[in-house]
């Protein structure tokens, strides 16, 4: 059976004083969406680059596909693909001329070299802008053709990095699809991310990395998990109601509930989530009636928090200059 798509012992890259990746230890398996998170600085493109074979790392070590990142440096780049935040497409050519232009350097001769491309475009929709410069693509355009030029050749493995940043919804729809479909086509993605959103929609897993280092690693649930069961939110419809309602909750959950501002609502953080099905039958049989009874997930946010005791806020919105 094949190895692992990515797997890296101690890796390490210093500039001056920054120890950029501080020592990671990745097993990342083949298939699917590994979710690479973290805020701004924290070390993403830097891993990403060297495991690309872009840039050599100072200690450690790492595979791709089963390839020594250094030693085998050209059985890695003809394994996998780099889509960066600043491609590499020209932006005075046409959508069409780019990837006939990849299409070629690829060994695709003449008419084969412009059906892929035709290809490519239909697949991206980006059919009726082929003929139009790059320059005068929309955000969303110019990152779908990004993507599309790094998958003129199929690749097993697709370094994404930040594919998303500084779209609007829409266009982050329209490049989350087209990840999702890669991914069913057999293709593994490694997507670095600021957005923890993201992660969420599209990871299968995730390993969450702060200042060079991997600080928690595994399926959003499990992250989520590792923070909690989530918050009850409750709201008696009877304001009367509240102090009994609460000695119920904290009879059957065994924590204590705050109030708000809202005379109504109670609300209580959980460890556990086995006696919510309980708690609700002894207020219904309470004859307390409810206007909600919510248990939601921590967010991602809140598991970011509480790991790295800051939040994962994107710093800097938009497209900084390369
Ligand atoms: P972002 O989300 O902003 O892209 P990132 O997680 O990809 O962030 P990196 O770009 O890998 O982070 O940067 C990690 C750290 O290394 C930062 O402190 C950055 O300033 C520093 N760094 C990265 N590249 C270089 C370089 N070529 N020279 C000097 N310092 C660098």
């Amino acid at each position: 059976m094949a190895g692992l798509a990515i797997e890296t012992e101690g890796l390490v890259k210093v500039y001056g004083d920054t120890r950029a990746v501080d020592g990671i230890d990745l097993a990342i398996p083949r298939g699917g969406v590994h979710g690479f998170l973290g805020p701004n600085g924290a070390g993403k493109t830097t891993a990403i680059r060297m495991l690309a074979t872009l840039i050599l790392p100072d200690a450690g070590r790492a595979r791709v596909l089963d390839h020594d990142v250094v030693r085998e440096a050209d059985a890695v780049r003809s394994l996998m693909s780099l889509t960066g935040q600043f491609a590499s497409v020209d932006e005075d050519l046409t959508g069409r001329e780019n990837l006939r232009l990849i299409a070629r350097l690829y060994g695709y001769r003449g008419a084969a070299a412009t059906r892929r491309a035709d290809q490519l475009l239909e697949a991206f929709g980006l059919a009726d802008a082929a003929d139009r410069q790059v320059k005068k693509y929309s955000g969303g355009m110019r990152r779908r053709i990004d993507i599309a030029a790094s998958l003129v050749v199929s690749p097993e493995l697709l370094f994404l990095d930040e594919p998303t940043t500084g779209l609007d919804p829409r266009a982050r729809n329209e490049v989350w699809d087209i990840i999702r479909a890669l991914v069913n086509h057999g293709t593994t993605v490694m997507l670095t991310t600021q957005y923890l959103d993201e992660a969420d929609q599209l990871a299968d897993r995730i390993s969450v990395i702060d200042r060079g280092r991997i600080i928690a690693e595994g399926t959003s649930s499990e992250l989520k998990a590792s923070v909690g069961s989530g918050t009850l939110h409750v709201r008696v419809m009877r304001r009367d109601d509240r102090d009994a309602a609460r000695a119920i909750l904290t009879r059957e959950l065994g924590v204590g509930f705050d109030t708000t501002h809202d005379p109504q609502a109670l609300v209580a953080g959980l460890d556990d989530r086995s006696g919510v099905t309980r708690a609700l039958t002894a207020l219904e049989d309470a004859r307390i009636d409810l206007a909600q009874f919510a248990l939601g997930q921590p967010t991602l946010d809140e598991v970011f928090l509480s790991l790295t005791g800051h939040a994962a806020e994107p710093g800097d919105e938009g497209e900084a200059a390369a």
